[in-house]
């Protein structure tokens, strides 16, 4: 059976080369796999238009936004679009359940840009489904994206406080060959945004963090 690989792209990655060597990259590897996609003319056309090139096999998932609703549909929830035109606006994520079943997908790629929302909230989807999961951000090419490797799942850390013991245990996604070092460095970046104090001369809670105690002291 032939492995099925879900591409969204972000409507802001604009950036064309970049695009081509992700999708050669990816082709390069899985030259057999079927593209899943949402056929979007912004973007996933333009992927699938590139796969096919390359002599890959690509399936199109068009959004029926001018379809009847669903019996799931909120009562009166259709919208109209710039011409007037009503149109479903839960036809998106019915589409994104439909290009994520019956068939598994085996692996899913990400060409993200800031501030478009769709091809991000279908990558959460995937990563919560449990599929490995890559993200090509707009202007990062190919160079300083992992390759194919464990997606990130969520392992406990508990960081204590090196003064009053406090600990402060949470989930944080890891990868599978992150070093313990590695899991405690996403743990302490995560509490120093709470207001923690975490280096080389140990982990502080908020309440004993030198910082703020040479401030209160000032
Ligand atoms: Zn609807
Ligand atoms: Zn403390």
């Amino acid at each position: 059976m032939n492995i099925r690989i879900l591409f969204t792209v972000a409507r802001g990655y604009t950036d064309q080369a970049g695009m081509r060597s992700v999708v050669e990259l990816i082709h390069a590897a899985r030259p057999n796999a079927v593209l899943v996609h949402g056929d979007c003319p912004e973007g996933d056309q333009d992927v699938a238009a590139i796969w096919r090139e390359l002599g890959g096999v690509d399936e199109p998932h068009p959004a029926d936004w001018y379809g009847p609703c669903r019996p799931k549909c909120r009562p009166r929830h259709r919208r109209r679009d710039r011409t007037g035109r009503e149109y479903c606006p839960a036809a998106g994520p019915y589409r994104n359940h439909e290009m994520f079943g019956p068939e598994p997908i085996q692996e899913t790629h990400a060409l993200l840009a800031n501030g478009s929302r769709g091809a991000r909230d279908t990558a959460e989807m995937s990563v919560r489904l449990g599929i490995p999961t890559f993200a090509w951000p707009l202007g990062a090419g190919t160079a300083s994206v992992p390759k194919f490797r464990a997606d990130r799942f969520p392992c406990e850390v508990t960081v204590f406080c090196d003064t009053c013991e406090h600990e402060e245990r949470g989930d944080y996604l890891v990868h599978e060959n992150d070093t313990e070092d590695r899991r405690y460095g996403y743990a302490r970046a995560y509490l120093r945004t709470q207001g923690w104090h975490c280096d080389s001369t140990g982990d502080f809670c908020p309440n004993h963090n030198p910082r703020q105690l040479s401030l209160e002291d000032a």
